[in-house]
């Protein structure tokens, strides 16, 4: 049996992992990585042809915006997945081609290869055990958006466990896969191959850090407004859900992708999502911003405005901030990971970032609240613990964070590690 990484690999983006059986070959994850000029296909993508199977962990882009690429070169397998990323995978594909041919990027796949994408996933149930050719396999709850699973696929006698993204925690939006600690199933996994988005890095406790958020929200709208970016999947909600326990003196504005997703979502089935009622209450009293004429209408307005993207890398969030950066009384509240080479990052670490290919010196504050959706390093390394798996692979992170759960690991695991890059393969 071999793993073939083509994307994903000491990086954070287009997670794609090629699973190789005798006689059959399976993917896991088909992502995009975004970059100022477009976006990157996963490593030898259109050299991989006969695929038996593809399982998706979750509809965030840098797991499954490779999809309708594979299917325009003629991918011809089933999609495994659950419904709930299936539904929240179409919007964010169907999205992302509108934002490439308007940016004029070249998608190199067309519409109907969206459909395609749709048409060959085959819903999978949680906790439910399945069969494809050779492989048994079962998904389990990852805790990290809706839809999201850990994938556990039993080939040649051995148990591979992918956790995609995860996070053992529970938030206000995502029962967190904790459970999984304790399931005897998941004992003494052959080879566990774990994302390391937070390896090396402790996340703050979660009930402090909304507070702190809320009062400081509270504060910025006393003189300004309050900009928060947010992923539009999981931390848009997140933060819907986090904003309702108070109330506040000026409107709150949400606006971009996550209004379409936020409505999906609460038209799906609600396995593993917590605070439904909540988030239902929230997106009616919000102001949903949905055109361009409204947003430049209200833009000048005192308020909270939540929008995408999270990385200020595009998106509706361009606009605010070309209207908002220059006055000391607003503020940028970032709310996730930022990517390398991301506006984001720029902002947080050297002050200025790209305005319509201006750079530009950002004069209002800026505080980052890390309500991440992943596990943090303590979470990472509690479910190796529980897992005890033979061979540990980790993915999914920068070279920092992965080299630092390597030495954890090696030290003190007696798993044998692997920190593969992008075009390694390793045989088991
Ligand atoms: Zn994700």
């Amino acid at each position: 049996m071999k793993l073939v990484f083509h994307g994903g690999a000491k990086e954070v983006g287009k997670s794609c992992i090629e699973l190789i059986t005798q006689g059959n070959r399976f993917l896991l994850d088909a992502g995009v990585k975004f970059k100022e000029d477009g976006f990157e296909a996963p490593f030898n993508i259109f050299n991989l042809p006969g695929i038996n199977g593809l399982f998706l962990s979750h509809a965030h882009l840098d797991h499954t915006g490779s999809l309708p690429l594979f299917e325009h070169y003629n991918l011809l397998c089933p999609i495994f997945t659950t419904e709930q990323t299936r539904e929240l995978t179409a919007v964010l594909l169907r999205d992302s081609y509108k934002i490439a041919r308007i940016k004029h990027l070249h998608p190199a796949y067309q519409k109907i290869d969206l459909k395609n994408v749709y048409r060959s996933t085959r819903i999978i149930e949680f906790n439910k055990a399945y069969k494809h050719m050779n492989i048994d396999f079962k998904f389990f709850n990852a805790g990290h958006v809706p839809g999201s699973a850990m994938i556990l696929i039993n080939a040649e006698g051995k148990k591979i466990l992918y956790t995609g993204d995860f996070k053992l925690a529970t938030t206000r939006l995502m029962k967190g896969a904790e459970q999984l600690l304790n399931d005897p199933e998941l004992k003494n996994i052959d080879v566990l191959i774990t994302e390391s988005t937070y390896g090396g890095k402790i996340l703050p406790d979660r009930n402090d850090l909304e507070e702190a958020f809320l009062d400081k929200v509270e504060e910025v709208v006393k003189k300004g407004s309050a900009l928060i970016p947010v992923f539009a999947l999981g931390r848009a909600q997140e933060i819907l859900l986090i904003l309702s326990k108070r109330k506040f003196s000026v409107p709150i504005y949400f606006d971009g992708m996550s209004v379409d997703l936020t409505k999906k979502i609460l038209s799906l089935d609600p396995t593993n999502i917590n605070g439904k009622k909540t988030l239902i209450d929230m997106y009616k009293k919000v102001d949903l911003v949905k055109k361009e004429k409204k947003r430049h209408k209200i833009m000048n307005n005192k308020g909270i405005f939540i929008t995408t993207s999270g990385m200020l890398q595009g998106g509706p969030v361009m606009a605010y901030l070309e209207n908002m950066w220059g006055n000391p009384n607003n503020a940028i509240l970032l709310t996730g990971f930022q990517c390398k080479r991301t506006n984001g990052r720029l902002l947080l670490d050297e002050g200025y970032i790209y305005l319509s290919g201006w750079k530009t010196y950002v004069k209002c504050q800026v505080q980052k609240f890390d309500f991440s959706g992943h596990g943090d390093d303590n979470e990472i390394k509690q479910l190796i613990k529980a897992l005890n798996p033979k061979n540990l692979v980790f993915n999914h992170g920068d070279e920092s964070s992965i080299l630092s759960l390597k030495a954890w690991a090696e030290k003190n695991l007696l798993a044998k590690v692997f920190a593969p890059s992008v075009g390694d393969s390793i045989e088991f």
